[in-house]
């Protein structure tokens, strides 16, 4: 039998929800809630909210509150359970959870929740992983994505296959051990045409993985360029405010300044540097060296020229950065005479943007660009993309497993060798759906949860 837990589950805020799950739930609840209508918590309907109030370990009055009482299997962990809806201040959420320790409760580790529905079987483990993104998403499209998945946009059609595999290898099995029966070759040609099938799904799902990662993490983009080319101006452009400091004295911007910016469905996570030149100042030169490391190590250069200047030797040190990288150029401050010699940035990159950061012209073609550039587009976003490395793993193993099953089954291979093919895939589907994952994977995908989920 599983101990009981408690945790706050809320976030700050004015409401504060304390949850417990186990046998002993809703007796410990009931024990410090007195509701208002004289009755007893463990009395009262599933589901149905009761008004009182709630006692500290000394017995005095903490808080009034909401408490509900949901009596297993229907609830979120399988267990019964029992929650508190308080005033969210952390001295009554403290003192309330004292008072359910001294009840026999103990606090909930890390996702403890999630991993008893998870072992109760209450949800697959590419649901329960969903969760986990649906708490730490950082735009709408990747909540969409992980809200599909945790009703089961990957599992359901992971476990649909995975139970078409283990049929068809019972059949396959039922040949294997009766070598004397002569093998219908329909067998053959329907697992020919199955395994196909599961191959190109399979080989799909794993490689939504790259479009689903930049969903969930978002690009890192730097901005480069010399001083006063209009990087600030560029990052407030698209930020859509001022952030950062925009002056006309060269070296203003000597730290690296962070920000999200959503363009389309995309978080880009921008870099806005120090200008890239030569200088005696030790604290802007150290500016310099990270905007460097910081351009080695993006995914997407910005490179800004000053469109209303000749190109310099301070714009020769940023195409020499930017150069191998995936970067857009953009001339800047195109609401001035053009100067540049468009023609050498022509040789240097394929993205050229001539666009005004200071009027706003030419933004909405940079802003196009870039989600396309990076590989997200504007395609629907249903759950379907894969946004966990290690579902996408597990994904392009099974494909190869099941490819492999697929070659045997239309060679001529022997039975059994069909059977071990796509033995393998179904017990890399299984690491997905949770069937055959070890302990150890379990409770390292749990401690990545927060207390209280
Ligand atoms: P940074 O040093 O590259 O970050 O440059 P800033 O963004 O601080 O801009 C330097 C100067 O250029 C400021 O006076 C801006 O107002 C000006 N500037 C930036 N973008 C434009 C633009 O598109 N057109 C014009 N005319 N001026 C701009």
């Amino acid at each position: 039998m599983n101990d009981t837990i408690a945790a706050i589950s809320s976030a700050g805020g004015p409401v504060g929800l304390i949850r417990v799950s186990g046998e002993r739930a809703i007796e410990a609840v009931s024990a410090v809630f007195h509701a208002k209508n004289g009755g007893e918590l463990r009395d009262a309907p599933t589901q149905k909210l009761v008004f009182g109030t709630l006692h500290g370990t000394d017995g005095k009055m903490i808080d009034c509150c909401y408490a509900v009482a949901l009596h297993a299997p229907h609830t979120y962990t399988g267990e019964p359970m029992a929650e508190l809806q308080c005033h969210g201040s952390s001295a009554v959420l403290t003192q309330a959870l004292e008072a359910l320790f001294q009840q026999g409760v103990r606090q909930a580790e890390a996702g403890e929740f999630t991993r008893r529905a998870f072992l109760n079987g209450k949800i697959g483990l590419s649901e329960a992983e969903a969760v986990h993104d649906l708490i730490t998403a950082r735009t709408v499209e990747a909540a969409q994505n992980a809200a599909a998945q945790v009703m089961g946009s990957v599992g359901s059609p992971i476990r649909q296959m995975r139970d078409e595999l283990i049929s068809l290898v019972a059949h396959f099995h039922a040949v294997v051990d009766f070598p004397d029966e002569d093998i219908d070759p329909v067998l053959f040609d329907d697992a020919a045409a199955l395994l196909h099938r599961t191959t190109s799904r399979l080989y799909a799902m794993a490689e939504s993985y790259e479009r689903g990662r930049i969903l969930r993490e978002g690009v890192p983009c730097v901005i480069l360029g010399r001083p006063n080319a209009g990087k600030s101006t560029l990052l407030n452009a698209l930020l859509g405010r001022e952030r950062a400091i925009v002056t006309d004295i060269p070296g203003t911007t000597r730290d690296l300044i962070e920000e999200n910016v959503k363009v389309g469905q995309l978080l880009l996570r921008v870099t806005d540097t120090a200008g890239l030149r030569d200088t005696n100042d030790p604290i802007e030169q150290a500016g310099i060296d990270r905007a460097m490391a910081e351009a080695s190590a993006c995914s997407l250069i910005l490179a800004v020229f000053d469109g209303s200047r000749p190109l310099g030797d301070e714009d020769m040190l940023v195409l020499a950065r930017s150069t191998g990288h995936r970067a857009i150029a953009v001339i800047n401050k195109d609401d001035l005479p053009r100067q540049i010699d468009e023609k050498l940035l022509k040789k240097h990159y394929l993205h050229i943007v001539p666009l005004s950061a200071k009027t706003g012209e030419g933004m909405k073609k940079l802003l196009a660009l870039i989600p396309r550039l990076v590989g997200l587009g504007d395609g629907a976003l249903d759950g379907a993309l894969i946004t966990n490395a290690r579902q996408a793993a597990a994904l392009a193993r099974a494909a190869e497993r099941c490819e492999a099953a697929l070659y045997a089954a239309t060679t001529g291979l022997t039975p059994d060798a069909v059977v071990m093919d796509a033995e393998g895939a179904i017990a890399a589907l299984g690491e997905i759906t949770g069937e055959t994952v070890t302990e150890a994977v379990v409770t390292r995908i749990f401690s990545d949860f927060c207390v209280g989920k």
